[in-house]
């Protein structure tokens, strides 16, 4: 697999083409961010553990009946993925209230969703990721009501897949945001499913054990990562 121009270079990810046009390089770095790219640091480690922690993940939902981009691991911070056309949509569950829902809706943090909810947001940093509806997504064009269904069931299926994983390792999957795109007209799940967007709390002390370590300065970012992929039984070096 020859590896050929830089196609995107995104906040923590870049993306390579190469010499299948429907295979692309994707990189991921040790650049951390937040608040929309406000705060930015470099964490040693984060683009391996990450890399591997996406590619647990994303063959785990393979497994189970979720279509993903994900091809195979190439080296520890790059993967080879299938060349999706993005969807400019963030899909995100929430299984306990945390982060913008609490701001928003002035809910406690930790205060349990049942049914779970589903938020889409439209990815566009320089507007702030502004939340939108399925009329909005009509409306405007970013995806066909058919695929804003079946983006919402994927996300859900995601869900039912993860939660118990996670819970089977001791942990709480609160929250987190998927991405989709479209490979031969059907919606595939693209971009990464990592620590750095979801959610994941220690199922008795809720310790946080995501990104809010870095958002709130709490420390010990990319060493919760490696906790939560050694509670996976992922192999990291
Ligand atoms: P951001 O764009 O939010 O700063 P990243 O640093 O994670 O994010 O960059 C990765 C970029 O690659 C994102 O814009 C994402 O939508 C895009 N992407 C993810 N998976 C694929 C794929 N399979 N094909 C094409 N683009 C992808
Ligand atoms: N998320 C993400 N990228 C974004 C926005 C959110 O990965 O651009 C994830 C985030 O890590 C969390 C979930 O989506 O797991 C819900 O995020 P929220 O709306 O609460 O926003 P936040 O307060 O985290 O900015």
């Amino acid at each position: 697999m020859e590896k050929r121009d830089e196609l995107y270079k995104g906040k923590a990810k870049s993306v390579y083409t190469t010499d299948d046009p429907n295979s692309l390089i994707m990189l991921f770095r040790n650049d951390t961010s937040a608040f929309d790219g406000k705060k930015r640091e470099q964490l040693a480690r984060k683009g391996m553990v990450n890399n591997k922690f996406n590619a647990f993940i994303m063959e785990k939902l393979h497994a189970a009946g979720v279509e993903t981009h994900f091809i195979r691991l190439l080296n520890d911070q790059e993967s080879l993925v299938k060349r999706l056309q993005m969807l400019p949509l963030e899909c995100v569950v929430r299984n306990l209230a945390a982060g913008s829902v609490c701001r928003r809706l002035g809910v406690q943090e930790g205060l349990e969703l049942n049914p779970p909810t589903f938020e889409f947001f439209l990815k566009n940093d320089e507007l702030g990721d502004p939340m939108v509806n399925d009329y909005h997504i009509r409306s405007f064009g970013w995806a066909e009501p058919d695929q804003v269904e079946k983006m919402k069931q994927l996300t859900f299926q995601v869900n039912d897949v993860l939660k118990q994983l996670f819970l089977d390792g001791g942990m709480l999957l609160v929250d987190y945001k998927l991405e989709f795109g479209l490979f031969e007209g059907r919606v595939v799940l693209g971009d990464e499913f990592t620590p750095d967007g979801c959610r994941l709390w220690d199922r008795e002390t809720r310790k946080k054990l995501d990104k809010d370590r870095f958002r709130q300065g709490l420390g010990d970012v990319v060493e919760s990562y490696e906790e939560v992929g050694r509670r996976l039984g992922i192999q990291f070096d």
